[in-house]
């Protein structure tokens, strides 16, 4: 644990936006004590802490390297910009939230990669913990840098910055990879990474040299890089005690993954082919994660993830038991997006219990053609019944995703156009949100060739869609075609894209997924000074001939993958890399095998080009796709023959509205807030003390609705960065549970900066905060501060109280006491206050003209 690194934080921290991404301290996250102990990693989502707290795989290997005692593993976040310059600003090294360790003295640093656009932010991160961006420039004490993820599929955009690519599953691979290097720990770090070269999932650039081929910079590597397939996933760790983000982060919620792998073949869908085969959890082993997640969590949102859930041969029964267990409890479900033909109205009529949020449908195409081409046939019939029917049972919130610029598609905005708007007609009461993005072509798909539309088309559609639906009551939204734009670039670039990317990071670009500070004038920029044209990876279609095919032939290639050689260690061959025989290297992502046959992925693309669909293998015939061979097959919970339709009839044990016949009785409780919690916001805090309070059994009263929640207060906010020795809460609750119950059960979650002093019963039902109310702060001497203060008292700023309104303690301290109206920030101004160290030391209330406490004093 690095405590003059943290100062060093703590003192930079008021002066960011959201502090307490930058705090680590959430329960359930490794304990600093065992994060010392033998080989230590550090783990990275490449994003904000919001979207990278909510990414499952990070929490899974996570939780899978943190069960192991060999080996200790923390995380980092990319840094927003005004915390990133604040670090080079005061040359603080990027850290690990748990020990505050920078970066630099860890074993090992691994991103997960959910996103091509993420791709700079890994740059970010290295640069920030001085860490040499150029794999092959890494002296030997430096981290080893590992990725994974859907992304890399295509790794060759980022194999200039990374030492170890993993493909495929992580769980086991992880562990594998980390005891491969602790048997090699004392080795140069050469014979680390011909050693970590040695699996059949992991691909290691720095070994193979590169020649240009067909009008594109290919790596030669004599491997067929597999992926890594774990057959049983109930055989795996999953995270039963899920981290409690001190900060709302994007998927606040359970999420436990009912499934991996989708069997439907929607042509365009990357994840949807590289994740194969489906491997389902039984409903048994998902509904024991819910039950012991929500126990140690305090959540009351239960979200099943999963390409495509409705093909979950266990939904229906999974459904019916989360709500006849939890809804009493409140606890509702959330669903991520449905085809509509396996959407069950009865699903939807269980889900909608507890509490209705929107419902998405992805139908990606309006016109029935195209949906066959891209292999996701779409009832319209029966989704305008769903529409009509989940109206009644009380959703008021439809979402629509659509694609445009798909393959052979004709007139996409008139057609969006019309069936939105004939949607909306059947809807009536129901809001409707349509989401509108540009189609990107992925690698390992039917359509790993197709041309991408470029910016200009794609603003065309757009703007016509935009004015079709000016004057209706839907909402659009537009994913921004530029990014889509850089997206495929680098979700088909070659190894002059990691150029691009090195250079775009230097010209300032950073987190290009985010709309508002995405920078397409420094990636144009960028393109210019490396003189790469775009052209070459957005429209493979129009390069046919040119970069890929053999002489003579026409078409785009898909040959299957190379077979299985020995590892080329082309850096110490010394092969000139012009002179290298690249002649299986088709295209950048060739080595890496997903397990499905390129004449598959070619059949599929004829297919396409004729509208024929495949059947989803799940529910009809395998397809032959050839992930399924030498001991990996589909497993799912029910077998064809057993599924069927669950009954429709069910009971929900107790409805929340019928719950509440117990006497409601009010705690009034003391807690403090200290250390790094004090850069937890209000709201933040609030939240936290729910899911603490019943992780330890407090029987919250919850309000009435089909949004119930606590009757819980904070009545006097404090603000952020201010600690506290004195603060005040008010709970609600159903039960009679003795006073220092209250406060053992609570204090038994709390960590020790935030333990509660006492608790006492109020009789009073409305909150303390509608009384008179005084507060004391204290804060270090200073002349700007005396000045500060003097100013104020003249202007009838502070409150004037006998003996003095503030007063200085041995000529160190001062303590200042002010009323409900003011407010310390204010006073102080940003400037004067973010450079305090202030403390609120007690809180008073007013009655009769005296100042007593809100408790009773005893
Ligand atoms: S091999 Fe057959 S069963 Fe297995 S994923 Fe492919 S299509 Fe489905």
């Amino acid at each position: 644990m690095s405590s003059r690194l943290q100062e060093k934080v703590e003192e930079i921290l008021p002066r960011v936006s959201k502090p307490a991404r930058y705090i680590g301290k959430e329960v359930h996250t490794l304990n600093p004590e065992r994060a010392a102990q033998g080989l230590r990693m550090v783990l990275s989502y490449p994003d904000v802490y919001e979207i990278g707290m909510s990414n499952l795989a990070v929490r899974i290997l996570y939780e899978t390297i943190n069960r192991d005692e060999r080996f200790s593993c923390e995380r980092v976040f990319v840094p927003w910009m005004d915390f990133e310059q604040e670090l080079r600003k005061n040359c603080i090294p990027l850290y690990s939230l748990e020990t505050f360790t920078p970066l630099c003295e860890f074993d090992v640093i691994g991103f997960s990669m959910g996103y091509e656009l993420l791709y700079t932010n890994v740059l970010t991160i290295l640069e920030l913990a001085s860490i040499s961006l150029a794999a092959t420039e890494r002296q030997d004490e430096e981290p080893i840098v590992i990725a994974g993820g859907p992304a890399i599929f295509n790794p060759e955009p980022m194999a200039d910055f990374i030492d170890v690519f993993v493909i495929g599953d992580g769980e086991i691979a992880i562990i594998q990879i980390l005891e491969e290097l602790l048997k090699v720990k004392a080795r140069p770090r050469k014979e680390k990474l011909i050693a970590l070269n040695s699996f059949d999932f992991t691909y290691v650039p720095a070994l193979y040299n590169q020649g240009t081929h067909r009008g594109f910079l290919i790596t030669r590597v004599d491997k067929s890089v597999k992926k890594r397939i774990e057959p049983d996933l109930e055989l795996l760790p999953f995270p039963r005690k899920p981290i409690i983000p001190l900060t709302r982060i994007v998927q606040d919620r359970i999420t436990v993954e009912v499934n991996r792998g989708c069997a439907s073949g929607c042509r365009y869908c990357a994840a949807g082919f590289i994740y194969r085969p489906v491997r389902e959890r039984s409903v048994e082993g998902v509904f024991d994660i819910i039950q012991d997640s929500l126990t140690h969590s305090g959540y009351d949102e239960v979200a099943l993830l999963s390409l495509s859930v409705g093909d979950y041969t266990g939904f229906h029964e999974l459904v019916r038991r989360i709500n006849e267990r939890f809804a009493s409890e409140n606890v509702s479900i959330s669903l991520p997006s449905l085809r509509v033909n396996s959407t069950n109205i009865d699903i939807l009529r269980m889900v909608k219990e507890v509490r209705k949020s929107g419902l998405t449908f992805a139908i990606e195409s309006a016109d029935g053609l195209t949906r066959n081409r891209i292999n996701k046939p779409v009832d319209i019939g029966q989704l305008m019944e769903i529409i009509w029917r989940v109206s009644q049972f009380g959703w008021r919130l439809i979402k629509l995703y659509f694609m445009v610029g798909l393959p052979m598609a004709e007139k996409e905005d008139e057609r969006i156009a019309e069936l939105v708007l004939d949607l909306l007609e059947a809807s009536r009461s129901i809001q409707m949100n349509v989401n509108v993005s540009v189609f990107v072509p992925k690698p390992h798909t039917p359509f790993q060739f197709a041309r991408q539309i470029d910016v200009e088309e794609a603003e065309r559609i757009i703007g016509n869609l935009r004015d079709r639906f000016s004057r209706t009551r839907v909402h659009v939204k537009f994913q921004n075609p530029r990014m889509s734009l850089i997206e495929g670039i680098l979700s088909r670039g070659d190894r002059r894209v990691a150029r691009l990317i090195h250079e775009v990071h230097r010209l300032g670009e950073r987190f290009s997924s985010w709309d508002d500070v995405f920078r397409y004038d420094l990636w144009e920029e960028a393109l210019k000074r490396l003189n790469l044209n775009r052209e070459l990876y957005n429209d493979y279609e129009s390069n046919r001939g040119t970069p890929f095919t053999e002489s003579g032939s026409r078409g785009i290639p898909f040959p299957e993958p190379v077979s299985r050689g020995t590892p080329l260690t082309g850096a110490e061959t010394g092969g000139s890399a012009s002179t290298q025989n690249l002649d299986t290297a088709t295209f950048p992502w060739y080595f890496i095998s997903s397990g499905i046959k390129g004449s598959f992925l070619k059949k599929e693309s004829e297919r396409a080009k004729k509208a024929l669909l495949t059947g989803n293998c799940v529910h009809g015939q395998c397809a032959q796709c050839g992930v399924c061979q030498r001991g990996i097959k589909q497993t799912l919970f029910q077998s064809q023959s057993h599924r069927g339709e669950d009954p429709t009839e069910y009971e929900v044990s107790k409805k929340p509205a019928e719950r509440s016949t117990r006497t409601r009785v009010k705690m009034l409780f003391q807690f403090k807030k200290q250390g790094l919690y004090r850069f937890i916001s209000h709201l933040d805090l609030l939240t936290l003390f729910i899911h603490l309070g019943k992780m330890a059994g407090i029987p919250f009263s919850y309000s009435r609705g089909f949004n119930p929640k606590p009757h819980f207060g904070l009545p006097f906010p404090l603000p952020l960065g201010v600690e506290s020795e004195y603060e005040i809460g008010e709970a609600y609750i159903e039960d009679a549970l003795e006073e220092s119950v209250f406060c053992d059960r609570y204090n038994s979650q709390l960590p020790v900066e935030m333990k509660l002093a006492r608790a006492e019963r109020s009789q009073l039902m409305k909150s303390v905060a509608s009384f008179p109310f005084f507060h004391d702060y204290m804060f270090p001497y200073s002349h700007d501060i005396e000045d500060l203060l003097q100013k104020n008292i003249e202007r009838g700023k502070i409150f004037d109280i006998s003996p003095c309104e503030f007063y200085v303690v041995q000529k160190t301290l001062v303590m200042l006491r002010i009323g409900r109206d003011r407010s310390i920030k204010k006073l102080f101004g940003q400037d004067l206050f973010v450079r305090t160290h202030i403390q609120r030391r007690m809180l008073w209330q007013e009655c009769d003209g005296k100042l007593v406490s809100f408790f009773k004093e005893k």
